[in-house]
């Protein structure tokens, strides 16, 4: 779905294009979407394993179908079991707002962040969860590719929800602070994408080994990306008159 561009580096921050969003988000109905199973009887035993819980605070919005719903709750059950620090980050971002809008994507914009809508933050997705991959990159199709490139762009909306809640990075007037908010989204991409090279994802060894070599050239990719301004003017070049 997205185009490579025909520079360097094949997948990465060029193609997660992801901006705080300074539009007006239109919330859909505000449906809490696993409701229906959210109210055990009394006397009903609640297996620990329940992916509910992690689904607890947040609210859909906008394009999203079920899939979306038990993608995202797949995710971060097993965010959860694998990388709980990072459950914990996602999870303190919370109450959250999740919505796709597919003319988002249409417009290149992975996702975009706004803080706040009262208590919630609001992330927009501009595809459907798990869906965002690189046509030009094969490797970048596989599930667990998928899985990885979702929840970094997750962890990038996350920290601007997070950051703007601690009065950092509020206003993106210019260049500078555009850069400054967006050093900080990126940057824990990065470190998500670290941590998840050191998280066993997947129980299949030969699918394992495929998305590891994709995950490692990713990671380096990124890493030098940080350190060029070829970067910093795609996600900022507009303040750049
Ligand atoms: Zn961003």
């Amino acid at each position: 779905m997205f185009k490579s561009n025909g520079r360097s580096h094949k997948f990465g921050f060029k193609a997660l294009f992801v901006a705080v969003g300074l539009f007006t988000l239109a919330i859909a109905s505000g449906t809490q979407a696993h409701a229906a199973n959210d109210a055990p009887a009394a006397n009903e035993i609640r297996l620990l394993s329940t992916p509910l819980d992690a689904l607890d605070g947040i609210t859909f919005a906008g394009a999203y179908g079920d899939d979306d719903v038990a993608y995202l709750s797949e995710s971060l059950q097993m965010l959860n079991d694998k990388m709980p620090a990072w459950a914990e980050y996602i999870a303190q971002a919370k109450p959250l707002i999740l919505s796709i809008d597919l003319t988002e994507g249409a417009h290149g914009r992975a996702a975009i962040a706004k803080c706040c809508l009262g208590e919630r933050g609001v992330i927009t997705f501009g595809h459907h969860f798990g869906t965002l991959a690189d046509s030009s990159d094969p490797q970048s199709e596989s599930p667990e590719a998928r899985r990885i490139t979702f929840l970094a762009t997750l962890a990038h909306e996350v920290t601007h929800i997070r950051d703007q809640r601690a009065g950092k990075f509020l206003t993106k007037t210019d260049y500078k602070s555009c850069v400054a908010a967006e050093k900080s989204g990126l940057e824990k991409q990065l470190e998500f994408q670290q941590d998840a090279l050191n998280a066993e994802l997947s129980n299949n060894a030969t699918s394992a080994q495929t998305y590891r070599a994709w995950l490692e050239q990713n990671v380096k990719a990124e890493a030098r990306a940080l350190k060029s301004r070829d970067l910093w003017n795609q996600y900022c070049g507009a303040f750049l008159g």
